[in-house]
């Protein structure tokens, strides 16, 4: 069975097909019915004092902010209804009240699956425009395109679209026991599964193999995905894998880690376990929390779920 995690199992049909359909995207402006979300400093809006609810609002009260060309993304269609993700910085509050917003590494938990799914869709796309402004290719301030999922440069008519940068995180597997790192700009006990991003030129495999190889010294065989998650932190997708380990003797690339080592599977029980809680023992080692893929990769092998 697929197993979703934390910014992934997005409900909303991002109908791609009609995004360059500017009449119908205005229609869906007009419509009463349309959400929007807003973002300040790449965090949403939220309404309550505990900051759990985002504050998705009706259109008119934006429409100026929209008109002076405000990056506007149209997020998708869910039930019936649009939704929108708005960049209103500098923009004041539409309801000339004071607003509250939140971090959305924050938020992810807090909220439903489905709506950190939509949030992580949102960050992203924002982010990638605040950067964007001007066309790789000649220089000139780009105008945004396609619904915001697009930028055109109007001197060289190029056209740029949102990135997502591949990452393969893995966990190495030989016999009994697996492989885990511990973070060289991390202090404390947390061990992780090794990552990378991709390179050019490389298939997921080939990933796997060189960052393996690179981080801990040991050799990769076989390569198995299992899973993937949408990271927006800030447009990364993360690729989980089991990569059969092929050697032993580990051998610490230090730019990147402090320390690997071979962990038993009863001991990563424990620490899948521990890392649960937000108030681990100190001293003992622990994962990544529930909300990253590299935990549940952990979890996956130790309890038995996945072989390589
Ligand atoms: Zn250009």
């Amino acid at each position: 069975m697929e197993e979703i995690y934390t910014f992934a199992g997005n409900p909303l049909d991002r109908i791609s097909q009609r995004r360059q359909d500017a009449a119908w995207i205005a229609s869906l402006l007009d419509d009463p019915e349309t959400r929007l979300l807003p973002f300040r400093e790449l965090k949403p809006v939220v309404r309550d004092p505990s900051a759990t609810t985002l504050d998705w609002q009706p259109v008119a009260p934006w429409r100026a902010a929209i008109d002076s060309g405000k990056t506007l993304v149209l997020l998708g269609i869910g039930e019936g209804r649009a939704y929108f993700a708005l960049d209103a910085n500098g923009v004041p509050a539409a309801n000339g009240v004071e607003e509250a917003t939140a971090d959305v590494r924050g938020l992810a938990t807090a909220i439903p699956g489905p709506e950190a799914a939509i949030l992580a869709e949102a960050r992203s796309a924002l982010d990638w425009h605040a950067r964007h402004g001007f066309c790789a290719q000649c220089g000139t301030a780009s105008a945004i395109s396609s619904g915001g999922w697009g930028r055109r440069c109007p001197n060289c008519r190029a056209h740029h679209y949102p990135r997502v940068d591949p990452v393969v995180i893995m966990l190495a597997v030989r016999g009994e026991r697996c492989l885990l790192g511990r973070n060289r700009r991390r202090v404390g006990t947390r061990y992780s599964c090794l990552a990378g991003f991709m390179e050019t030129g490389e298939t997921i495999e080939e990933a796997v193999r060189r960052e393996v190889l690179e981080e801990s010294g040991i050799c990769v065989g076989r390569v198995r995905y299992l899973a993937s998650q949408p990271w927006p932190f800030p447009s990364t997708l993360m690729m989980g894998l089991l990569a059969e380990a092929v050697s032993e003797e580990i051998r610490i690339d230090p730019e990147e880690l402090a320390e690997a080592r071979w962990f038993e599977r009863d001991e990563v029980r424990a620490m899948v376990e521990r890392s649960r809680t937000d108030d681990p023992i100190p001293g003992l080692a622990t994962l990544p929390p529930p909300l990253a893929i590299g935990h549940q990769l952990a979890r996956r092998w130790a309890f038995g779920v996945d072989t390589i």
